[in-house]
């Protein structure tokens, strides 16, 4: 008998791997295992529309029900897989039952890393990572309500945008000085800084959370802050478990080459969990961000088809905050660019931002500034030095730099 294709995950990756498997002709059996009881579904929502009530939770499905029967996927939810076994090719459901498979992809993501300090486990201490912690915490932002956010990071500040428009008071916690200060440097940070501060947000950075207690948020200099409701935003790990105990080879991520292959032939890995080697930047690089899950679905499921596929797009992310829309393109590391120039018009959050290293764009932000992740990227990948007096001149389209 055939054995089936197998992705455990059902989340975005997992379900664009199974429509990219079907979109390049395979007609085998497929499977696709998920913890979750829900359809597989976009996580973005959850802490922006869904969470301020303006986005019904049928909106952000992946597909629809009935796709996956018109597919031929079988799709299994609420099934957690507990162990896999590359040589045998066998995946060990927490039913007890076990499944072959001919190629297995990983796609189980990521998970909330907890708040490591005493109380930072109370059942009232929530974090953001599935539908259900979004409908917690959405009952929860009522006019008045006292909401403290720990950590100044994506998720963070979006539930506090989500928080202001329910008319919550927000107290924002971070240990840095100022927020997403390592995934944008000093002169960016400050943008997003002034962003909640103009909408009544509450910013304490360098300061410690040292306990959670009945009352509030205990700092390291003795501080109580009030809080009816903790929500910890301190970042995510990537959920290696089956990997590790399978032995295959695990750093910051399951470790793939270009091909998203593991270091088993016959296993291969998207999405968040993937720490995946990137040609354009000679190195491993895990993306935590909807792009990234949705993209490299396509090469995995080419690659676990025999076809030679490489995944070599440029990373990229979206928020919205407030009036804030934004996209990044690229990656630009703390430390690895020398200079932050502006295109447009700071102040008044209309602007793109550019990382530069030696005069090459390594990444640019666009802040309610639309359609310009095309020529974004192009610099980028042109790795060119660029006129920087251009560059930052709104009046000549980024295009004409690109050439
Ligand atoms: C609240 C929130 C807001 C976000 N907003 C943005 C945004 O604005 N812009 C942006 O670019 N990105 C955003 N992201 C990130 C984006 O959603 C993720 O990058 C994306 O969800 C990753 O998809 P994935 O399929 O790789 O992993 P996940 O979405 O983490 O899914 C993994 C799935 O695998 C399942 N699983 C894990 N282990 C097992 C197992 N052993 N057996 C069976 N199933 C298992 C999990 O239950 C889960 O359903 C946001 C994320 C969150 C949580």
């Amino acid at each position: 008998m055939e054995q089936p294709q197998v992705i455990v995950g059902a989340s975005l990756a997992g379900a664009k791997a199974a429509a990219a498997l079907r979109a390049e002709g395979y007609e085998g059996p497929l499977e696709l295992i998920g913890a979750e009881t829900e359809l597989p579904y976009e996580r973005p929502p959850l802490s922006k529309g869904f969470l301020q009530g303006k986005t019904p939770r049928g909106e952000f499905d992946v597909y629809p029900a009935e796709w996956y029967a018109e597919h031929g996927v079988t799709l299994r939810l609420g099934a957690a897989v507990t162990a896999i076994d590359p040589d045998a090719h066998t995946v060990t459901l927490d039913d007890g039952s076990r499944r072959g498979f001919a190629k297995l992809l990983l796609a189980t993501g990521a998970s909330p890393r907890p708040l490591p300090v005493p109380g930072g486990d109370r059942p009232d201490v929530l974090t953001l990572r599935g539908v259900g912690d979004s409908t917690r915490l959405r009952e929860r932002l009522t006019p008045g309500a006292r909401i403290v956010v720990v950590g100044a990071g994506w998720i963070g500040l979006e539930v506090a945008a989500a928080a202001r428009a329910a008319e919550a008071e927000v107290t924002v916690l971070e240990a840095a000085e100022l927020p997403l200060l390592r995934v944008l440097g000093r002169e960016v940070a400050r943008v997003f800084a002034d962003l909640h501060r103009a909408h009544g947000v509450d910013l304490r950075f360098g300061v410690k959370v040292a306990a959670v207690e009945d009352g509030g948020v205990r700092l390291g200099d003795g501080t109580l802050v009030p809080a009816d409701t903790v929500v910890v935003g301190v970042g995510i790990a990537p959920n290696t478990g089956l990997a590790e105990a399978a032995g295959l080879v695990v750093d910051n991520g399951v470790r793939t080459d270009e091909h998203l292959r593991t270091s088993h032939p016959d296993v291969f890995a998207a999405g968040d969990v993937a720490n995946a080697f990137h040609p354009f930047y000679g190195r491993p690089i895990r993306v935590e961000h909807w792009a990234n899950a949705l993209n490299q679905p396509a090469t995995a499921a080419r690659s676990m088809l025999g076809q030679d596929a490489v995944y070599d797009r440029v990373p990229y992310f979206f928020t919205d905050q407030y009036d804030l829309g934004m996209e990044y393109t690229g990656y630009a590391e703390p430390g690895g660019y020398d200079r932050v120039v502006f295109r447009g018009d700071v102040a008044a959050r209309e602007f793109v931002a550019f990382w530069l290293a030696e005069g090459r764009v390594l990444a640019g932000m666009n802040v309610n500034v639309w359609d310009v992740v095309d020529p974004i990227r192009a610099l980028i990948l042109g790795g060119r030095p660029v006129d920087e007096a251009r560059l930052t001149d709104p009046d000549v389209p980024l295009e004409d730099l690109t050439g």
